[in-house]
C-alpha cells in the first residue's frame, strides 16, 4: 500500500465531488489487502464514506455543496440482464465501475461520485448521524439488505455467528424488526461486550447455544468455512440459513442435512438504495447505532496502520480512516 499525490477529481455534468470526512475499513478491504481478491494494483480502496459536497455538476438535482451525504459504492450499468431486471446491485460489469472497483474509492481527501441522485447513488446525512456513523451506512444497509433476505417474521428466534461490523449490524437490525431472542457467537471478548451494550445476547462458542427457542434463522458472517455446516446444524428444521461473509476458501457442508431439515440457504450480496434509506433511518431514530462499533479513528496518512489495526479481529470491530 503506498500513498500518492493524485490530481483532484473533477464534477463532470453529472457528478458530484466530496471532502471525504470518513470511511470505514471493511471486511472484504482485507480479503484485497491481504488476498488480492476483488481488484488490483493502482486500486485507490474505500467504499464506506461519508462527506462533505464540494462540487456540482450542472445537471445535477437537488444536491448542493455543504450537504452532508454517503453513497452507495456500487453504480450499476444499467443495461446488462441484472440491471434490465431490476436488481442492480447484482449488476454483471459493477467491479469495472464502481467506486474503490474501477473508480478511484474513498481513501482519498475527495471523492467523484459519477451520475450522483439523490436517493439512488447519493443519500443527505441527518443531522443527528456524524461523518463517522454516516461511514458506517454502508455496512449497516448490508445488514438491512441480508435481513431482508430472511424475510423474518416477528418474533422469530435468530443467532449471528460472528460479531464484526456486519454481524453486529445484523443483530441490531434484527432487534429492530422485532426478532427475539438475538444471540450473537463471537470469541473476542471485546466484540461480546460490544454486542451486549447494544441489546445482544452474546455467546462465546457456537456449542452454547442453547436448544430452546429453537433457532429459526442463523446469519453466517464469520468467513469461517467450518461455520457453514454449524449454521445448518443450529438451525431449526424447516429454517434458513443466511450466508453473509465471504470466504478464502470452500466450505463443506452435507446437503443431506438439508433435505431431512427442509432448510433454506440463501446468500445475500450487497446493498439497494431501499437498504441505504432504511439504514440511514435506522440510525436517525437510534434503533441502530453505529459509535459503539468504531474502535480505531486513524488519520489518512496512516491508512496501512488503519488497515493492520483492521486485521486484528480480537481487538478491532470498526477502523474509521478520517480527514478531521
Ligand atoms: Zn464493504
Ligand atoms: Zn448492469
Amino acid at each position: 500500500m503506498s500513498i500518492e499525490q493524485v490530481p483532484d477529481p473533477v464534477a463532470g455534468p453529472a457528478d458530484i465531488v466530496l471532502d471525504v470526512r470518513a470511511c470505514g475499513v471493511c471486511g472484504s478491504d482485507l480479503h484485497t489487502y491481504t488476498q488480492g481478491m476483488f481488484t488490483g494494483l493502482g486500486q485507490i480502496m474505500g467504499h464506506e464514506f461519508a462527506g462533505e459536497v464540494v462540487s456540482v455538476g450542472a445537471d445535477v438535482a437537488d444536491i448542493s455543496p455543504g450537504d452532508r451525504v454517503t453513497g452507495l459504492p456500487i453504480q450499476p450499468c444499467g443495461a446488462c440482464r441484472r440491471c434490465r431486471e431490476q436488481v442492480g446491485h447484482l449488476c454483471e460489469v459493477w467491479n469495472t465501475r464502481s467506486i474503490a472497483f474501477g473508480l478511484p474509492g474513498a481513501f482519498a481527501e475527495r471523492l467523484r461520485i459519477p451520475d450522483a441522485v439523490l436517493g439512488r447513488n447519493v443519500h443527505r446525512l441527518p443531522d443527528a448521524v456524524s461523518f463517522d456513523a454516516g461511514a458506517l451506512v454502508e455496512p449497516l444497509a448490508v445488514a438491512v439488505h441480508a435481513v431482508r433476505q430472511a424475510e423474518l417474521r416477528p418474533v422469530q428466534s435468530a443467532v449471528v455467528l460472528g460479531l464484526g461490523t456486519i454481524g453486529l449490524h445484523v443483530a441490531q437490525v434484527l432487534l429492530a424488526e422485532g426478532a427475539s431472542p438475538v444471540i450473537g457467537v463471537d470469541r473476542s471478548p471485546l466484540r461480546r461486550s460490544i454486542a451486549e451494550q447494544l441489546g445482544v445476547t452474546a455467546l462465546a462458542d457456537v456449542a452454547d447455544v442453547p436448544g430452546d427457542p429453537e433457532i429459526d434463522i442463523v446469519f453466517e458472517v464469520t468467513g469461517a468455512p467450518a461455520l457453514v455446516a454449524q449454521a445448518a446444524e443450529i438451525a431449526r428444521p424447516r429454517g434458513t440459513v443466511l450466508i453473509v461473509a465471504l470466504y478464502e476458501e470452500p466450505a463443506r457442508l452435507d446437503p443431506t442435512r438439508l433435505v431431512h431439515k427442509e432448510l433454506t440457504v440463501r446468500g445475500s450480496a450487497m446493498v439497494t438504495p431501499d437498504d441505504f434509506r432504511d439504514a440511514i433511518d435506522l440510525l436517525a431514530t437510534g434503533r441502530a447505532q453505529a459509535e459503539p462499533l468504531i474502535t480505531h479513528r486513524k488519520p489518512l496518512a496512516e491508512l496501512g496502520a488503519a488497515f493492520d489495526a483492521q486485521l486484528d479481529a480480537d481487538q478491532a470491530v470498526k477502523v474509521v480512516v478520517v480527514n478531521d
